[in-house]
């Protein structure tokens, strides 16, 4: 099949989508009926997050694929997941497409999806499917927006809440920090041709992230962390989060912060430090754990697939404090993305 939605219409464009993908297993009910049928694992918890995207706002299909664009709506909430400690084992989508939209980029986004998803055993089980031409306010295309939701499990009493954060934990975070947020300037500058070897990796980083679901996993069911959280808007900002509803501050060591060689050579050390600081959407897992876990923590990484580096503490003082090389501390103020605000 091939063509324009408008001509293929909803319902053959949804069967279409239901063949491309795994449909989840016997006795439940996926696609094609009026709501799912999904049963998660004896004894478990459920978890349940959604994340939408919005076309001008968080995507530009001029650089942005739909496979792509597939790949990461879907990868942002598996790192929801991840942050939780949880295992993803279900998802929905919900889009507004253009009626000139391709039945063949409609495949692209969910190749992108599945491809994120299917690692980790997550099956599609529904949706919605509405145009975005807004009719009633008169314009003829509104932009494309795409919401996943995911359903996970946890086992009881171990998901990671952001609040659990106590005076005297590590800080922890996952891989290493900035990638995405400079990837994403050369996208905007420069589009996807002609990047170097290290512009190419931070541009994936910024297209491709890497949901820390491995690593999630071990914390949580392991109950090494003590609060998490992922890193969407910026260390700053995220790391603000977990302070603030653990009712805690933090120093963190700007000697300490994980920066990528291709990072470095690209955006130079001084901005580099910022995007680390202050960059978003690099869905690292940013975690605190009490000290005696440290052993278990540096013993386990090679499990999680990633590194955890230490880059800080938390203090009973309120207020985050950032430390340079020299030992001078000053006010780490969150500045990542915060939507509404000018
Ligand atoms: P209803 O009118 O009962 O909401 P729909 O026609 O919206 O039914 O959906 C029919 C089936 O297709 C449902 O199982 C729904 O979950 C699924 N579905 C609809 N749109 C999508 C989509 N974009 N992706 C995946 N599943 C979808
Ligand atoms: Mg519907």
């Amino acid at each position: 099949m091939k063509g324009f939605l408008s001509g293929i219409g909803e319902f053959r464009s949804i069967d279409h989508i239901k063949s491309m993908c795994v449909m989840p297993g016997r006795g439940l009910v996926g696609i094609g009926d009026d709501a799912a049928v999904i049963k998660v694992s004896p004894g478990m918890v459920t978890l349940v997050t959604t994340d939408m995207l919005v076309e001008g706002v968080h995507f530009d299909l001029a650089y942005t694929g739909f496979e792509a664009l597939g790949y990461k709506s879907a990868a942002v909430n598996l790192s929801d997941i991840a942050a939780m400690g949880g295992r993803p084992r279900f998802y929905l989508v919900s889009v507004a497409l253009r009626p000139k939209m391709r039945l063949e980029e409609l495949e692209g986004l969910y190749r992108g999806l599945e491809s994120a998803c299917r690692p980790f055993g997550v099956r599609l089980v529904g949706g919605d499917t509405t145009a975005s031409a807004g009719g009633s306010v008169g314009c003829s295309s509104g932009p494309m927006v795409i919401s996943v939701t995911i359903i996970g499990e946890a086992y009881p009493g171990r998901a990671v809440k952001r609040s659990g954060a106590q005076a005297g934990d590590d800080i922890y975070v996952t891989g290493s920090l900035g990638d995405s947020a400079c990837g994403l300037a050369i996208l905007k500058a420069r589009g996807t041709g002609g990047l170097n070897k290290d512009e190419a990796l931070l541009a994936a980083r910024h297209l491709k992230p890497s949901p820390r679901i491995k690593a999630g996993r071990l914390l949580g069911e392991g109950m090494m962390a003590s609060a998490m959280i992922d890193i969407s808007d910026g260390l700053s900002s995220d790391l603000g989060h977990i302070l603030e509803q653990s009712g805690v501050g933090a120093v963190v060591y700007k000697d300490r912060l994980p920066i990528s060689g291709g990072l470095i050579n690209t955006a130079g050390i001084k901005k580099a430090v910022q995007y680390a600081l202050h960059g978003g959407e690099d869905y690292e897992l940013l975690f605190t754990a009490r000290p005696s876990n440290r052993k278990k923590i540096a013993v386990r990484q090679g499990e999680a697939g990633v590194s955890f580096t230490a880059i800080g503490k938390v203090t009973a003082e309120h207020g985050a404090e950032l430390v340079d090389e020299k030992g001078q501390g000053r006010a780490l103020r969150p500045s990542g993305y915060e939507h509404f605000r000018k």
